[in-house]
């Protein structure tokens, strides 16, 4: 099959709807558009009977026990908030500690943020070199007045996954609750809310192949029963937890993702690290001074994030156009700050100014992986060949010791 340009390769980002997904959502455009909370006609059945089995086939992706323990959301966005505000004030009077992490997504972290004007203290615990948490670390923080730990499945820039069933452990025998941002790990790597004891954790469709603006929060129902204060009043739809219309069409979308990643999330797995591989090791064959951030034990199948050095990330951004990907500058939105994920790696900014993501997914293919290889070899070599301090260095000079002029 010929390639189409740009290269799709920044599947963290978001993923394309796959052509079943959109498939399954059509008919509830037109005919079946029924709202699911009409109870009195046929229209509101189908809806209902439509998002029903939805919440079914999305409890079984994440090893839920209990169907109505999936609440529909906008995406993960709403649900990381819905989930720590929600059960920050639920629970007030019990405690006003949370604890997380450094390398979570903004939005964790800017909700613990607004947490913390308001009276809640947030522990953010730091992480080793290649993203990971220590589970003992978690433990050590946890006090009485601890309410809740939210731990990501797995990172967004460098993919690393989390030890999420040895932190739930800990926090199932000290009493406190467990989140996880799972987003980008679902159906990449095994998760199972009950194996792992995990009380809430966020989902969305548009990082498995299905539409943008649904997600869903997984919420507990038993053993411990978690409440939370709804943040958005109205009709107490979704068991009193998050009123409004449910979207019928995204909700079966999210739900035909969910099947198609129980039936083959486990051979794409398999299939998105030979890729990555094939990848990840052209690369290290044939360029020097290359740094692969995250780590290589506990990654996402599809994540590959390398810091070219010697080498302007832009300049590199400029000149592999042909490929989508993102770059250690640009993940925090439009400023060109270096990532917050890289530097609490440990990694200096020029390395993360330097560095790529790659977000391999279901539709790319060996070609296109050949094909970005080839461009990303020649275009660093044609950049470093520009540089300076590369020439230096393969003449082997320490580069720290160098007296540079002051202007
Ligand atoms: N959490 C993580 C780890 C993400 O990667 C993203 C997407 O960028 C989100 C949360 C936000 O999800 P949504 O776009 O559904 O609001």
């Amino acid at each position: 099959m010929a390639i189409q340009f740009p290269i799709y390769m920044d599947n963290h980002a978001t993923t394309p709807v796959d052509p079943r997904v959109l498939e399954a959502m059509l008919p509830y455009f037109s005919g079946k558009f029924g709202n699911a909370a009409s109870r009195s006609h046929a229209y509101g059945w189908t809806a209902e009977e439509a998002v029903s089995k939805a919440r079914e086939t999305i409890a079984k992706l994440i090893g839920a026990s209990n169907p109505k323990e999936i609440v529909f959301t906008s995406g993960a966005t709403e649900s990381d908030n819905l989930a720590l505000k929600g059960v920050a004030e639920f629970y007030k009077e019990k405690g006003n500690h949370i604890i997380t992490t450094v390398v979570e997504h903004k939005a964790i972290l800017d909700t613990c943020k607004r947490l913390e004007k308001q009276g809640y203290e947030v522990t953010y615990l730091n992480v080793d070199k290649d993203g990971l948490v220590d589970p003992d670390d978690v433990a050590k923080a946890i006090t009485d007045r601890t309410l809740l730990v939210s731990v990501m499945l797995a990172n967004n820039e460098v993919g690393s996954v989390q030890p999420i069933a040895e932190i739930g452990k800990i926090t199932r025998a000290r009493g406190v609750l467990l989140h996880s941002d799972a987003v980008q790990g679902i159906g990449k790597v095994p998760f199972d809310v009950e194996k792992m004891n995990v009380d809430l954790a966020s989902v969305t469709a548009h990082k498995i192949y299905g539409p943008k603006g649904v997600g869903c929060l997984y919420v507990r129902r038993s053993k411990p029963r978690v409440r939370l204060t709804a943040q958005m009043d109205g009709g107490g739809h979704e068991f009193g937890m998050r009123s409004g219309t449910l979207n019928v069409p995204g909700i079966v979308g999210f739900a035909k993702a969910a099947e198609i990643l129980i039936q083959e999330g486990e051979a794409e797995s398999h299939k998105l690290f030979g890729l990555r591989e094939r990848l990840r090791l052209r690369l290290m064959k044939e360029l020097d001074e290359l740094r692969v951030n995250g780590s290589m034990k506990s990654r996402l199948p599809g994540n590959l994030n390398v810091s070219f050095s010697f080498v302007e990330g832009e300049a590199l951004m400029m000149a592999i156009k042909d490929v989508a990907v993102s770059s250690g500058s640009a993940c925090t939105s439009a400023s060109l700050e270096p990532s917050y994920v890289l530097h609490a790696m440990g990694v200096g900014d020029d390395l993360a100014h330097s560095s790529i993501r790659f977000g391999i997914g279901r539709f790319n293919t060996e070609e296109e992986i050949d094909y970005v290889a080839d461009l990303v070899i020649g275009k660093v070599k044609k950049l470093r060949e520009m540089s300076p301090l590369y020439e230096m260095f393969k003449e082997g000079i320490d580069l720290s010791s160098v007296q540079w002029a002051a202007h």
